[in-house]
């Protein structure tokens, strides 16, 4: 595939763009691959891609029930962090936000990472503690943040009011290196890599059935006809515990909606992405000037890619208070995803009873962030069959024994 770059910008420029590649190929499903990943959603075009370059594996099918992207990973609110308190949650989205840094050029894909810095509001005394613990935490694990006061948080970011009538903001965790990514451009970037390894992606083509024999995934049954395969990865998101069931055995998954909603474009205003998860919502600024807004789950299971309306008054309502320049603005647009929620929000990256079967899910309201992370602890564990460094403390055996990871502080609300 051609390398995109500047000089091959002015080259199409001159001949009407008529000689750009397809960035993947739709082809007829092969009858039998090495691996078949179900789910082109971020963390499955990066487990595919990892698989290729980091293990050599490259008779690969990454199969697709809608679009490309059309999950959860083109549905998200794009913040990075890795701020989390957990040892082995640190490490893994250290890991997947040091490779954003860098994925732009390892992909030859613009996928607009803007290390713009995120906070988390501390509006109780509660949250101080946590934070300030949590500051503590990172320093031990090597991940870059810090406390930092009211005033500092004003500086940074001018348009918040920080002495609210309910929650004024006592400080804040600050992570400087943290940010935003475009979200499509993340899959795009990966499938696009993907498929210069000759790894095929199939869209329009649903899992409906796992074939077992032995103990074994044999192959899975699609709307586009029987596929073999010699390995099985799961990752489907807010439908694993469907895929689950098809190939026999349980999940510790709910799964529910949750939405986000952008405003009309205004002038920059705000190059900071603050979450408040006292009073429940987030908020950055795009490109393109859109406030992008989110908030929590909706209260209910469910597997609608909308969320309930009184979710965003909610929302909205309580950002007001924050930030009181967001009364004035219209909504443009609103849309849900389906997340896959553990107890311990904490994603699952495991072995199953089925040997050659493995399940990469869990990731629930946060999982953007972990997209470069998850697809090299995914394609460390199907290539080896065993879990990794990055992986082992998220196998679902943690559930049996109580061994849990517990980031509902991290988690819970922000994203
Ligand atoms: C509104 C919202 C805001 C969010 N904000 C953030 C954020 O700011 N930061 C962050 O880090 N995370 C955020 N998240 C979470 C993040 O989007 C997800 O954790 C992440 O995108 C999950 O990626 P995935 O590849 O696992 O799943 P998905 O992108 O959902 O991909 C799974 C794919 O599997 C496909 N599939 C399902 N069943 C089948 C089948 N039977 N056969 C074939 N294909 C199938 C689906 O069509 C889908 O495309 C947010 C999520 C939502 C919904």
């Amino acid at each position: 595939m051609r390398r995109y770059s500047a000089f091959a910008l002015v080259r199409e420029g001159l001949r009407q763009h008529s000689g750009w590649d397809r960035a993947w190929h739709s082809p007829t499903p092969k009858s039998r691959y090495d691996v078949v990943v179900v789910g082109a959603g971020g963390h499955g075009l990066a487990t595919a891609y990892y698989l290729g370059k980091n293990h050599g594996i490259r008779n690969v099918a990454v199969i697709e029930k809608g679009w490309l992207g059309g999950g959860n990973t083109g549905r998200n609110t794009t913040i990075i962090r890795s701020n989390y308190l957990q040892d082995p949650s640190a490490a893994i989205y250290e890991k997947a936000r040091s490779l954003y840094e860098t994925l732009s050029q390892e992909l030859n894909y613009n996928v607009m990472f803007s290390p713009r810095g995120v906070m988390m509001l501390a509006q109780t005394l509660h949250e101080v503690r946590g934070y300030k613990r949590t500051a503590e935490a990172n320093a031990l694990q090597g991940v870059v943040t810090e406390f930092i006061s009211p005033a500092r948080v004003k500086e940074l970011c001018p348009i918040m009011h920080i002495d609210g009538p309910r929650y004024p903001v006592l400080g804040a965790l600050w992570q400087p290196r943290g940010g935003t990514a475009r979200h499509d451009a993340v899959a795009w970037g990966y499938a696009r890599a993907c498929a210069d390894m000759g790894m095929d992606i199939i869209e329009q083509c649903e899992v409906k059935g796992v074939l077992r024999a032995n103990g074994k995934v044999s192959g899975v049954e699609t709307t586009r006809g029987t596929i073999a395969c010699d390995k099985l990865a799961m990752v489907v998101a807010g439908h694993s515990s469907v895929l689950a069931e098809m190939a026999g055995f349980r999940l510790p998954i709910e799964s529910m909606p949750l939405q986000a909603l952008v405003s009309e474009p205004i002038k920059p205003c705000m190059d900071v992405v603050v979450m408040a998860n006292t009073v429940h919502g987030y908020m950055s600024q795009s490109d393109k000037g859109e406030m992008v807004i989110g908030g929590g789950t909706d209260g209910y299971n469910a597997y609608t890619q909308r969320g309930s309306f009184h979710h965003i008054e909610e929302t909205v309502r309580a950002l007001c208070e924050t930030f009181p320049i967001i009364s004035r603005l219209k909504m443009l647009r609103q849309w849900g995803g389906i997340v896959d929620m553990t107890g311990d929000r904490s994603p699952i990256i495991s072995t199953t009873p089925l040997g050659n079967c493995f399940v990469n899910c869990g990731w629930g309201t946060g999982g953007f962030k972990a997209i470069p992370g998850s697809g090299w602890a995914m394609a460390d564990l199907v290539a080896k069959g065993e879990p990794g460094p990055l992986s082992a403390a998220f196998g679902l055996e943690r559930f049996r024994e109580g061994r849990f990871i517990d980031e509902s502080v991290a988690a819970g609300v922000a994203h």
